[in-house]
């Protein structure tokens, strides 16, 4: 313990360097500065989510939600506490994170400086060496975890744990600039012509993932923030279809290589397959499919590219249609009855037909009819 804290010790002071003189030997290696003491942050999760206060008096819970920037229970003040430690409070209160030293439960509580209330920061290469973990004071081999029940506690440390990997944003920050950020491999050496139009793709699906996660996971589950597109010859049907490699684990995208050299105008059926990969690890995925495929066209054609989608649907269309009928079912139901969580519980609820009528009072066949086609 006393010699990881040692070389704690030594990362937080070559990182401090930055501000001075040694900034481009600092910045090439990737590590991130540390805060500024007695600022606002956001805490954010590799694994989804962000840190967030319950209440701002002491013994609030601290958990883990939805990405929220717009939320002053996502803002915490980080203070630098003498020795290579600090305190994370809820602002404008003298509440800071707090591991219960019996349970390894966290919480917000009266700070009086205990060990057990600061922490030593360890940058990791994660994220593009942007990743802290969070070491309790009182036991260094304990960090900061997101709990799989979007509570916190401390766990061993592993810096290879997402659910231990936070990013520290100030709290001006609109999006979370890297967690949640997937890294994508690409594979066109069956089709080495779209080789720039796919790079181009790529960053263009990387930087729009978080905003899926923000709309259909929110935290409630960690997408996946791995994956491979693949230029596949053997796809000549549909555009594009997702997997997962039973061989290795990783969620592959396929991609139909005469379709792309006829529409490279259209990224929205790559962001399509993205909702598919990101909705991967949900517990209740296995729903219908129509739901899943609905939710799929729901973010390309009502938030990815507003207004340009077909939105085409026929007259022997259903909500339960799939596709570009349940999109347009769900932006409908949202919409007209307020509920802007509506695909987030979709995604994240057992389906069984119960949820429209405790949400709206009506049957989805009602709300069906209902809708102007
Ligand atoms: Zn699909």
């Amino acid at each position: 313990m006393i010699t990881r804290r040692a070389a704690a010790a030594a990362v937080l002071t070559a990182a401090t360097v930055v501000s001075g003189t040694a900034l481009g030997a600092q910045s090439a290696s990737a590590a991130e500065s540390l805060p500024v003491s007695g600022a606002d942050y956001r805490i954010s999760s590799y694994a989804g989510g962000a840190l967030q206060w319950v209440s701002p008096n002491a013994g609030g819970d601290v958990v883990v939600r939805d990405w929220n920037e717009s939320s002053v229970q996502q803002t915490w003040t980080i203070r630098d506490e003498g020795n290579g430690t600090w305190s994370i409070k809820v602002p404008g209160t003298n509440n800071a994170v707090d591991r219960d030293r019996g349970r390894n439960t966290v919480g917000s509580w009266n700070y009086i400086g205990a060990d057990n209330q600061r922490w030593w920061l360890e940058n990791t290469s994660t994220g593009n060496g942007r990743a802290w973990l969070l070491h309790s004071v009182s036991d260094g081999n304990l960090c900061l975890t997101r709990g799989a029940d979007l509570g916190t506690t401390v766990t061993g440390c592993n810096a290879g744990d997402l659910a231990q990997s936070w990013n520290l944003d100030r709290n001006t920050a609109t999006t979370p600039p890297t967690a949640g950020r997937p890294t994508i491999d690409l594979d066109y050496s069956q089709a080495p012509d779209l080789g720039p139009w796919l790079e181009q793709q790529k960053r263009t699906v990387a930087d729009y993932y978080p905003k899926i996660s923000s709309l259909i996971t929110r935290g409630a589950f960690a997408a996946p923030t791995y994956f491979r597109i693949i230029m596949d010859p053997t796809l000549t049907k549909n555009p594009a279809y997702t997997t997962k490699n039973l061989g290795n684990g990783v969620m592959e995208i396929h991609v139909n290589i005469g379709y792309t050299r006829a529409n490279k105008g259209d990224t929205g059926f790559l962001v399509h397959e993205a909702v598919h990969v990101a909705v991967w690890n949900n517990p209740a995925r296995g729903h219908d499919w129509w739901l899943g495929e609905g939710l799929a066209d729901w973010v390309r054609d009502y938030n990815f590219q507003p207004g340009t989608g077909a939105q085409h649907f026929g007259p022997d269309d259903h909500y339960d249609s799939g596709y570009q009928a349940t999109a347009r079912f769900i932006d409908y139901v949202s919409k007209t009855y307020n509920q802007p969580d509506l695909a987030y519980r979709l995604n994240t609820t057992d389906y069984d037909g119960s949820i429209w009528a405790r949400l709206t009072g009506k049957s989805p066949e009602q709300l069906w009819n209902e809708m102007p086609k």
